[in-house]
């Protein structure tokens, strides 16, 4: 993923640029209007953080220029003024949202991350096998017009029988859910997936657990066959 910051102050520039390529994106820098507004247009960009106060071309004129030119690109306004109207105007000419200074590391990452998962990846938060899907997000199951929500615990044992293609060992299942260094019996493994049948039940799917003697659990379509997910 590649971002592009355009901000005048090189000092601030450097810091932002160096927060997103320790968080694993490429950035590209621009420290006036015209330079980020050519960049932008230039395209290949998951994400643009504009300051507001630049030399020539200002953050909402940059802006409002690239959605002119019908690009869709999340755009994060960054401005010193905590005035509401900086921040008012600045979605009106096209933002998807904004920043006040001082960056505050965490909040540029959780933001950055929110935008450029909005552009492509709403699939990737749902797991999808038989009749069932799974919001990785929220953790609800849901079949047809049903919904359950789903404990952490439960979440993470369906998760597995979901993307497991056969059989999960009930070795297997503890390991993954609750780690090695835990104290899990198999009947604590048994209870969840009891939990979920039950629950599987109550949203009238036709997907089973099933438990297969010494070998372990596996999730199953109606008819028995294994979903090509
Ligand atoms: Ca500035």
């Amino acid at each position: 993923m590649k971002i592009l910051v355009v901000e005048d102050e090189r000092n601030l520039n450097d810091a932002v640029c160096h927060i997103l390529e320790e968080a694993g994106y490429d950035t590209e820098s621009a420290f006036d209007g015209e330079r980020g507004l050519e960049l932008a247009l230039g395209g290949g960009y998951d994400a643009i953080m504009l300051d507001v106060m630049l030399p020539g071309m200002d953050g909402f004129e940059v802006v409002r220029k690239i959605r002119e030119a019908k690009d869709e690109v999340p755009v994060i306004i960054v401005t010193a003024k905590s005035a509401t109207a900086d921040k008012i105007e600045g979605l009106d000419h096209g933002a998807d949202d904004y920043m006040t200074k001082p960056i505050d590391t965490d909040e540029l990452l959780a933001r950055i991350r929110a935008h450029t998962r909005r552009k492509g990846e709403a699939d990737a938060q749902t797991i999808v096998f038989a009749d069932l899907s799974l919001d990785q997000v929220t953790h609800d199951l849901t079949c047809g017009s049903k919904t359950v929500h789903l404990s952490q615990k439960e979440y993470e044992v369906m998760r597995l029988l979901m993307q497991s293609s056969g059989v999960v060992s009930k070795g297997d299942l503890i390991e993954k859910v609750w780690g090695t260094g835990e104290d899990v019996s198999e009947n604590s493994a048994e209870a969840y997936i009891s939990f979920l049948r039950k629950k599987l039940a109550h949203i009238e799917s036709t997907s089973q657990i099933t438990t297969l003697r010494m070998l372990g659990y596996r999730l199953e379509p109606s008819d028995g066959r294994v979903s090509m997910r």
